[in-house]
């Protein structure tokens, strides 16, 4: 079973653009929300939206996104590191099969 583990906190980063926000702009809604109050897709792409753009202005980005790539679960929920979970999920696919070609070409 993969850990998760919390990267070494660099120096500022009690000063990070997520510190103190509300927790459903990275994640959206919980699970429990009723369905009739859950959000619709635009809803969720307008709300990524705004995530990003913090992440976008946070010097931790680079490390936030690679921490979360390397010690998240499966880069499965929420804006991380400037990148929705579905991109995270994109990038670790696109990591994996890279890796993997290079190898066959390394055994070839
Ligand atoms: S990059 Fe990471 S630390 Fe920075 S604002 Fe986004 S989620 Fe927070």
């Amino acid at each position: 079973m993969k850990r998760f583990h919390l990267m070494q906190v660099p120096a500022g980063w009690e000063d990070r653009p997520c510190l103190g926000t509300d927790l459903e702009l990275w994640f959206g809604a919980s699970d429990d929300t009723p369905p009739h109050l859950q959000e619709s897709t635009g809803d969720k792409r307008r709300r990524e939206s705004v995530a990003k753009a913090l992440c976008a202005g946070c010097p931790f980005v680079v490390q936030c996104l690679e921490n979360e790539l390397e010690h998240g679960i499966g880069g499965q929920w929420g804006v991380r590191g400037g990148m929705t979970a579905e991109e995270r999920q994109d990038l670790i696919r696109n990591r994996r099969r890279q890796a993997a070609a290079v190898a066959d070409v390394e055994v070839a």
